[in-house]
């Protein structure tokens, strides 16, 4: 296996070998997509509102001035930052005046450890690690608000939504593997709201428990579609379908399922 340094996590070679949270949740959404991900032949739009979250990540991983370095657009011809940024210093700002944040948030940044979950290997980078304490995640999000689930047809909290509870039970059994002891998962949440809203949020361990089973579960059928062992099956909605989408028949326009979106 090959070792994981920073300048390598998110290699395709890496990629290739180790499953993490973002690619188990690509996986659930689209098996094909996450396939096309993997062989470099789709890539996720790099909109905006990502780029904050990574703004905001840079900021505390101390590597802010790579990031603008690395991200030209996100500065206007006068070469001040535009809006969304502007808000993304807001909510630094904002995050860096409570004290509980900050310490939840003072932990070893990016710390990298790798695992096995159903003899699939994963790969985990932790945005603040407090060795033999817990575990924080970063997360700047719209609002704090539940979000209206298309299969479930009812609104979920935006931490299940997002997934968020299963990449908190992959980082803590990964962490468990490789120290001996089960830690707690928090998140570290901001809002991207014109006032900023903070919350460190847990994620109870019963909730944990349940999501490494259905981690556990999946992963195996992930890691033989890696392999071409298996088929892997389009969800039809997502924007590789659509872009690889072939028509072979006419539709009745009845049969165009209606979006019941009640946000
Ligand atoms: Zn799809």
């Amino acid at each position: 296996m090959m070792t994981l340094k920073n300048y390598n996590y998110f290699s395709q070679e890496a990629n290739l070998e180790y499953m993490s949270y973002s690619q188990f949740k690509s996986f659930c959404e689209c098996e094909e997509k996450a396939l096309a991900e993997i062989a470099g032949d789709f890539r996720r739009e790099e909109t905006a509102a990502l780029l904050v979250g990574s703004y905001v990540d840079a900021h505390y991983e101390g590597t802010l001035d790579i990031f603008k370095a690395n991200h030209p657009k996100i500065f206007k011809r006068d070469g001040s930052l535009k809006a969304d940024f502007v808000k993304a210093e807001e909510i630094i700002n904002r995050t860096e005046r409570d004290k509980l944040f900050t310490k939840y948030m003072s932990g070893k940044k990016q710390v990298i450890m790798t695992g096995e979950i159903e003899g699939v290997p994963f790969k985990i980078k932790m945005d603040s690690y407090h060795e033999g304490k817990a575990i924080v995640d970063l997360k700047c999000v719209k609002d704090f608000k539940p979000v209206w689930d298309e299969e479930l047809h009812r609104k979920v909290p935006f931490v299940e939504a997002w997934g968020y509870d299963v990449q908190g039970a992959i980082y803590q059994e990964i962490v468990r593997q490789n120290r001996g002891k089960q830690l707690p998962f928090f998140i570290a949440g901001a809002t991207k709201e014109s006032t900023v809203d903070i919350c460190v949020m847990n994620i109870p361990q019963e909730r944990l428990d349940e999501c490494l089973q259905l981690v556990k579960a999946l992963a195996p059928r992930y890691k033989a579609l890696k392999l071409g062992k298996e088929t892997a099956a389009r969800c039809g909605k997502c924007d590789w379908c659509k872009e690889t989408k072939i028509l072979t028949e006419i539709v009745d326009y009845r049969d165009i399922e209606v979006s019941d979106n009640a946000d």
